[in-house]
């Protein structure tokens, strides 16, 4: 089985990933829309849709009992970046409130990268929005973060870019409490025959092409483009969720698997 990770010197991938961030940060969401044509903004809603149900739920005591007390749901963005799926879960978790009292959700926003964060919590000012938390990690490693302490570990094409995705997904299922949930949006494999060769004339060509005109910025659009192609697909990336220790693993494919959401729990 192949996990991507040919091709990979790891010390290098990492810098070059933080370039790349540092480089787009303040253009993301608009080289988002002109490259997806505004589909990213469909893709991420319905991943956050998918998420069902966030409410208060009981608090855990020492020997892992549920107590009388009640806490919200603790949710963890990582590779959060300009806080478009917070942002979303937030407004979903508000439009939950008008017909459940109890729906509620505690959002720690984290990302490797402090430009990213930077822009995200700019747009979090604009939009009135003040009570995320904001961490900048490596995915692979979050000792500030608890073992069993969330309930939804959410990644949006972040994992991607992650060098050593293992001890990413092993990171997140040591946070994630009994019961929690791992969700993950990325970039995946098309295999119908047509749409494939459309979709990679696009990402190698037009996309970076489209990059240098809008933002003089070719390269940074390569290396994103590349990494789509490298990652590995729905089948390989679902072994590796499995690997890290995640059950009842599955996936869905949107746009005939340009895109794809993964899910599993820590049981
Ligand atoms: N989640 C956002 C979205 O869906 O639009 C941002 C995705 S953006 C393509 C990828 C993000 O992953 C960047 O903000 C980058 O800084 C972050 N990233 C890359 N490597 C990371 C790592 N090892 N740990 C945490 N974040 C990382």
């Amino acid at each position: 089985v192949d996990f991507g990770y040919e091709d990979i010197n790891f010390d290098e991938k990492e810098d070059r990933v933080k370039e790349v961030f540092h480089k787009v940060a303040n253009n993301y969401d608009l080289m988002n829309d002109v490259t997806s044509i505004g589909i990213h903004r469909l893709w991420k809603n319905y991943f956050v849709s998918q998420i069902g149900p966030m409410r208060k739920r009981p608090v855990i005591d020492a020997e892992g009992n549920p107590t009388e007390e009640y806490e919200p749901m603790k949710i963890l963005d990582v590779a959060g970046g300009t806080g478009d799926i917070a942002f979303l879960m937030h407004e979903e978790v508000q439009k939950q409130r008008r017909t459940n009292a109890n729906a509620a959700a505690e959002i720690t926003i984290s990302d490797i990268n402090s430009s990213m964060l930077g822009v995200g919590m700019d747009r979090a000012k604009e939009r009135g929005y003040t009570n995320f938390n904001w961490l900048e990690a490596n995915a692979e490693s979050i000792p500030s973060l608890k073992n069993d302490s969330f309930d939804l570990y959410t990644i949006s094409f972040g994992i991607r870019n992650v060098t050593d995705r293992l001890k990413a997904l092993k990171e997140a299922h040591r946070i994630l409490r009994r019961g929690g949930r791992f969700m993950c949006l990325e970039f995946s494999e098309v295999k119908i025959p047509v749409w494939k060769e459309i979709y990679d004339v696009y990402s190698m060509n037009i996309i970076p092409f489209m990059g240098q005109i809008i933002l003089n910025d070719s390269a940074s659009y390569q290396y994103l483009a590349e990494s789509i192609r490298k990652f590995p697909n729905q089948d390989q990336f679902a072994s590796l969720i499995k690997e890290a220790g995640f059950k009842h693993v599955t996936y869905e494919n949107l746009s005939g698997g340009i895109c794809s959401i993964h899910s599993g729990y820590k049981l």
